[in-house]
Parts: structure tokens; C-alpha cells; sequence
């Protein structure tokens, strides 16, 4: 599943390949991704000129000079920038340009992709409710998004309304760099926790951008990521040892969801 650093990489590419190219055709292949009937999608966006490419969390923005086509590829998917006798076998959408390439985008399961008219961002609400990118987020503002907050410090992190991008792939990292257990509660928290877990969410969150994102996600011209398994420190790495203390790395159980942690780096 597509996370910050591979949404931000797919935007960067988009905006690189697709700023000042116009829309001339697109075909529907899941109408229920859409949050407008398919004929009033295609209106809106058919002659569009792409002004700019830019992501929120898992959101991208494409802004045009007719609106904005939002995408979000749900539980996982690919955008592949390709001419039509080279289209992908599986495709939800299809964005012809007026230079002959065509945008491709595909859900796994399921995803969205919605138009939003010129000046009504705000009232997408899907999006409205994102917190700030994690990227963007520094020392003061994450202070300010914890303070007077209850509940464990991995929910807090992975809710999508308190800050954008962080999902199951990377927490695991972050948590370990900010030494801090998942089940922490927010209100123990001390000023060099918080400092810690700050350098942490950029610590655990750029190298995968500076590679082009995880290696199992392909960029838009169809290339594996560059941050491989060798670069993930804890996650996914059960039984093997810390790359810290050397402890063995445990996954443990956190709610709903399974956590990889050093028991004791992240003792508390
Ligand atoms: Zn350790």
C-alpha cells in the first residue's frame, strides 16, 4: 500500500511529465471511484491544462485550469504514464494528453478519483479533514497537534486527520527512531520525546523518498522503488536483531494492528 514517500515520488513524477499538457480524452472504467456521474467527470476535465502535480499524505492534487482531479489509490495501485499500445492490463481511468501519452490509473480494489471545481477545495471533505503532511511537519507543530491529547501514540500517528502519510509500512520505523513503545500514552510524553519523535517522522519518511519510494511500488514509467528491505531498520523484521542493542526484534500486538519493536530500545 502507497504511503507518503511513494505518493509524494508519483506526484513529483506527474507534476515533472504533465504541467502545461491539456486532457483530450478519458475513459471510466470503475464509475464508483468517481464523486460525480461519469459524464460530468469527463466534461469537467476533457480540454484541462495541467498547471501543477502535489500530494497531501496519500492524496495527490492535480490542479488544472478547470478544476482539480484528486486521486487517492486506496489500498494500493498504479499510475503509469504510457503511449495506448502500451496500456497496462488491469486500468480503473485513462487520461489521454494532447503529446500522445496517456496516464493510466489502477486500484487494486479501490480507490478515488474526484473533480473538484476551481475554488471549492475546502469543501471536499475527504481531504479537508487531512491533518498537515508529516513531511512538512515540524518540532513546534507536532508539539501543538500533541497537546492536550489522550490515547497511544501509534493510533495518533496513523489517524490521517491529526497528520497526513503515515501508514503500516513506515510507523514501525518511526517508532523505533523515536524510541517510543506504540502503546505510549500521548500525555506522558516529555519535551525530548517529543523532539525525538519529530526527527524520527522525517528520519523514517525521506530516505524512502530521496529512493523513489518502497521497491514494491513501480514509479509512473514503471520502475521499482529504490528503498529496499536492506534500508527498513525494524518492521517486518521478526526474530532478527536490533540494529541498535542487537535484542531480537519482537511483533507484538497493538490493538487491531501487529507492531515490530525492539522490547528493549522501546521499553516505554
Ligand atoms: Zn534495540
Amino acid at each position: 500500500m502507497p504511503e507518503l514517500p511513494e505518493i509524494t515520488c508519483r506526484a513529483r513524477e506527474m507534476n515533472a511529465a504533465l504541467v502545461g499538457k491539456k486532457i483530450t480524452a478519458i475513459e471510466v472504467v470503475q464509475p464508483k471511484s468517481l464523486n460525480v456521474p461519469v459524464n460530468e467527470f469527463i466534461a469537467a476535465l476533457v480540454e484541462a491544462e495541467i498547471s501543477g502535480v502535489t500530494n497531501r499524505g496519500k492524496w495527490i492534487f492535480t490542479q488544472t485550469d478547470q478544476g482539480w482531479l484528486l486521486l487517492n489509490l486506496g489500498m494500493g495501485g498504479e499510475i503509469m504514464l504510457v503511449t495506448r499500445d502500451q496500456l497496462p492490463g488491469k486500468f480503473r481511468l485513462l487520461f489521454d494528453f494532447d503529446d500522445g501519452r496517456t496516464l493510466s490509473v489502477n486500484f487494486w480494489w479501490f480507490g478515488y478519483a474526484h473533480f473538484v471545481p476551481q475554488g471549492e477545495l475546502e469543501s471536499h471533505q475527504m481531504t479537508a479533514k487531512l491533518g498537515p503532511n508529516a513531511l512538512e511537519l515540524d518540532q513546534t507543530g507536532l508539539n501543538h497537534l500533541l497537546t492536550g491529547r489522550r490515547g497511544r501514540i501509534k493510533s495518533f500517528l496513523l489517524d490521517q486527520s491529526n497528520l497526513a502519510g503515515i501508514g503500516n509500512a513506515y510507523i514501525h520505523d518511526i517508532l523505533f527512531l523515536a524510541r517510543l513503545h506504540p502503546l505510549r500514552q500521548i500525555d506522558t510524553l516529555e519535551e525530548q520525546d517529543i523532539a525525538r519523535l519529530s526527527q524520527a517522522i522525517h528520519a523514517g519518511l525521506q530516505p524512502s523518498v530521496d529512493k523513489g519510494g518502497a521497491f514494491y511500488e513501480v514509479n509512473i514509467y514503471g520502475e521499482k522503488g529504490g528503498f529496499t528491505k536492506e534500508d527498513i531498520l525494524v518492521g517486518y523484521r521478526e526474530g532478527e536483531p536490533c540494529p541498535e542493542c542487537k535484542s531480537e526484534i519482537i511483533k507484538i500486538k497493538t490493538g487491531s494492528t501487529s507492531s515490530f519493536i525492539c522490547s528493549s530500545c522501546q521499553s516505554s
